[in-house]
């Protein structure tokens, strides 16, 4: 079935990530993936919510309370210092929803030069089989750049640990999302039984 971006983001996450693992919120925002992965993990799982910006933790937060969900750690700081904050967990799955904050504002944007690094230092935690999954928002400025500097990153990654995959609606006017899944550890080439 094709599915829109934001939902392939989550069905790919879904089938990952197991309850009572870890997993990361890159970018919390106003909370929707955080929301879903909180779900996915349930009570013994742990989801590390990250931004930079006080009013998207605050509105997090709401949404985690309103929904009676507990088992979420909202960190307000850098998401490419993840690794401070959570030096020795596994972790399952992350998700990066990259842009600025719906209804915020708009200069506040996910720059390449973070982004890279933070995504570089969850892989050296992801489970075998794990995978990190991005939404590149791209329409406004600075987006296009960051797109750009992803997808030259992913490209010289060693294919014989990572597998990165791009799912991109390509005949839309306006500059859809992609997403793009960064897998690792898993053997995606098989010989053919039949
Ligand atoms: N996932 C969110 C949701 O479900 O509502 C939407 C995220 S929004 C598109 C992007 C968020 O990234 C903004 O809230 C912004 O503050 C945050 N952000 C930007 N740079 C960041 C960084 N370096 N580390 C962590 N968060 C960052």
């Amino acid at each position: 079935m094709v599915q829109s971006v934001l939902q392939f983001s989550h069905a790919l996450l879904a089938e990952s990530v197991k309850q009572g693992e870890s997993v990361i919120d890159a970018t919390c925002g106003n909370g929707h993936d955080t929301l879903f992965l909180s779900n996915l993990v349930g009570e013994n799982g742990t989801v590390y919510a990250f931004d930079i910006q006080k009013q998207a933790i605050e509105s997090t937060e709401q949404l985690l309370q309103a929904n009676q969900r507990k088992n979420t750690q909202l960190i307000m700081d850098d998401h490419v210092n993840i690794s401070k904050h959570i030096s020795s967990a596994e972790i399952a799955g992350a998700i990066f929803n990259l842009g600025y904050l719906p209804k915020g504002d708009k200069k506040l944007i996910t720059k390449q030069e973070t982004t890279i690094p933070a995504i570089e230092n969850i892989l050296k935690q992801l489970k075998h089989s794990g995978y990190v999954v991005l939404v590149v928002y791209h329409g406004h400025p600075g987006g296009k750049e960051e797109m750009i500097a992803l997808l030259d990153f992913s490209r010289q990654l060693d294919q014989k640990r990572y597998h990165v995959l791009k799912y991109d609606f390509i005949n839309q006017k306006k500059q859809p999302a992609i997403c793009t899944c960064h897998s690792k550890d898993i053997a995606i080439y098989k010989k053919r039984t039949v």
